[in-house]
């Protein structure tokens, strides 16, 4: 029950990114009661209070979103090879990147922090198109079917 500064600090960072109460709370320990309250004081609204698709497979449906999707992964990527902060924190980082390479982005940070659960998990992998270059998410989709997003080429690991 005595969470730390660290925590507080962490809590709002999630705040502000309009994380899911639920994994604020998952990542802080600080009570959901507390969490929603302090949304309610920053936004002037209740948070969402729908259930998180907890993988990376309900995140794809469409091209747009696969690509969405390999872009946050290939961000995390970077970002979890060259940093040492903590798991969150590198989540927090490879999200604000992803945010700012181009105004239109479309992923929440709580779809970017299942996108990141499943690849530090192994259940998703990064990989590169032999023919283009391009990053391609492998086990991503529900088709089963990898195809690079850029050139359509078949890809496997
Ligand atoms: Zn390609």
């Amino acid at each position: 029950m005595f969470e730390t500064f660290q925590e507080y600090s962490l809590a709002l960072e999630l705040l502000r990114r309009r994380a899911r109460i639920s994994i604020i709370h998952r990542e802080t320990g600080i009570s959901k009661e507390v969490l929603r309250t302090a949304y309610k004081k920053l936004y002037g609204c209740s948070p969402s209070s729908g259930a998180l698709k907890y993988s990376t497979r309900g995140l794809t449906r469409t091209n747009r979103s696969y690509k969405e999707t390999t872009l946050f992964a290939f961000c995390y990527h970077k970002v979890d090879k060259l940093s040492q902060a903590s798991s969150i924190q590198k989540i927090i980082q490879a999200f604000d990147i992803y945010s700012q390479t181009d105004s239109s982005r479309q992923l929440n940070f709580s779809a970017a922090w299942v996108i990141a659960k499943d690849i530090a998990s192994k259940s998703v992998e990064l990989s590169l198109c032999k023919n283009c270059g391009s990053p391609v998410l492998l086990n991503a989709r529900e088709s089963n079917i990898d195809k690079c997003g850029i050139c359509k080429a078949k890809v496997t690991a």
